[in-house]
């Protein structure tokens, strides 16, 4: 029997979630400043969802899907990544509707499942935060979008993250482009990787993604996809280019990069800093400007990316980024003998239901220890309650930093602890 976690997940306990709510908030604020809603889908998704979606031939759905049937026969995967189960959503949810303000922008966070080996920042189960928006094909929406990601480091306080830029043009380009890959790598096929022997087939931009090395070494010299974007492609990435500089975001062109993703038209990105001297990607993404259609909705453009919580948060430790979170607490309630108990728990509740955070002693224990306590919960202020206290009603409250203290009625305290508390503060 296996009573722990499955390999590849993590729990994440109290000490370390409040990192993860920071972050979550933050977020959340950076995309309201960008006039993104927060949207949330089922963890789990019909496998034809993502299946064709994503791409038949991507190490996703050929290697790292959580699929199974369901006791009504459904085949069913937990979702892999965010973007195809939002243009699923929606279509169903018809937000494509004339009545519906365009464009539509919508924000995730949430679970990721992927079958894959893990390592440092490569779990089973991570975290995403992604943004998708709907109905754009301004080039000024490509910008914007990477320029979220960009403020969000930026405001997180991360150094070293460069964005990597490439364009895969309109499908006419890209088809283009296809052929002359394949005319490039198929005298070669015997060097490739077997994985990539069959992405030659299949699916040949895949081979440039490969992160085996003998694919890498083959696809050094590979033609470059931007000799193959016609007019319109040219002009879209050019528009972005420039936008990109006019707002001062650094970026570098980065023509073998084609996202593990299928879905992708134009503009794609990186973002990706250096991990112990190895390069990782924290934000991944682009446009998908035929997605809607292919889940049966209208033609509709598309743009988002996808940010793992898990690599920013190791960057962020990595760099030494002290997050301000708030472990303190309000109060602590040292508690003396038994005739203490209820009426500590009286004071407690009373200053909970004022606003306050409060914590007391349930274990009887020696002063001394309960001050320890007090000092790891980093309280504020301390209280401390015996019989004599109870019994005359006034206790004394401390600060706990500066040891200041001051008597102080239980009553009072009881009503109005924020007038109490004011003095010392
Ligand atoms: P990689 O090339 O590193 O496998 P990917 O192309 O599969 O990444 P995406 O599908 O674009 O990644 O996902 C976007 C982001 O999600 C990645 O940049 C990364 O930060 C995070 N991510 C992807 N897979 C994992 C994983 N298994 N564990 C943790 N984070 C992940
Ligand atoms: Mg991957």
């Amino acid at each position: 029997m296996k009573l722990q976690k499955p390999k590849g997940t993590q729990d994440i306990l109290p000490q370390e979630s409040l990192r993860w709510q920071y972050v979550e908030q933050f977020a959340r604020e950076t995309f309201q400043k960008y006039h993104y809603g927060e949207i949330r889908t089922p963890m789990f998704e019909h496998y034809e969802v993502i299946s064709r979606s994503v791409g038949d031939s991507t190490d996703i759905v050929t290697k790292e899907m959580y699929d199974f049937y369901d006791k009504g026969e459904r085949h069913i995967t937990l979702r892999p990544e965010g973007t195809a189960p939002v243009v699923r959503s929606y279509v169903e949810n018809k937000l494509f509707a004339p009545e519906v303000q365009k464009p539509v922008k919508v924000f995730y966070v949430g679970s990721m499942f992927r079958y894959e080996r893990p390592q440092a920042g490569r779990l089973r189960e991570f975290h995403q935060l992604g943004a998708e928006c709907f109905g754009s094909s301004n080039p000024a929406t490509d910008v914007e979008t990477m320029a979220m990601a960009y403020q969000l480091f930026r405001d997180l306080g991360i150094k070293d993250v460069t964005l990597h830029l490439n364009s895969l043009g309109n499908s006419a380009s890209r088809a283009a482009y296809r052929q002359a890959l394949i005319d490039y790598l198929t005298p070669m096929k015997e060097k490739l990787s077997k994985d990539s022997q069959r992405r030659l087939e299949e699916n040949p931009l895949r081979v440039l993604d490969s992160k085996e090395k003998e694919d890498k070494a083959a696809v050094e010299n590979a033609p470059s996809i931007l000799d193959y974007l016609d007019q319109e492609s040219q002009e879209h990435f050019e528009a972005v280019k420039e936008m990109l500089e006019t707002l001062k975001i650094p970026y570098v062109i980065d023509t073998n990069m084609v996202r593990g993703l299928d879905y992708y038209n134009h503009t794609i990105f990186e973002f990706i800093t250096k991990i112990d001297r190895s390069e990782l990607t924290i934000c991944a993404g682009g446009r998908y400007d035929g997605l809607v259609d292919y889940f049966g909705g209208p033609e509709t453009p598309g743009f988002g990316f996808g940010l793992g919580l898990e690599r920013l948060l190791l960057i962020l430790d990595k760099q030494g980024i002290d997050l301000p979170v708030d472990r303190s607490l309000d109060v602590y309630v040292a508690v003396l003998g038994e005739a203490a108990n209820a009426p500590a728990l009286e004071i407690v509740q009373a200053l909970r239901q004022q606003g306050f955070s409060a914590e007391r002693d349930y274990l009887n224990r020696k002063l001394k220890a309960q001050f320890k306590s007090a000092d790891a919960f980093q309280a504020k202020l301390l209280l401390t309650l015996g019989e004599s206290e109870v019994a005359t009603g006034q206790a004394k409250l401390k600060n706990n930093q500066t040891r200041e203290e001051i008597s102080v009625s239980l009553e009072d305290l009881k009503k109005d602890f924020q007038a109490i508390a004011a003095n010392l503060f």
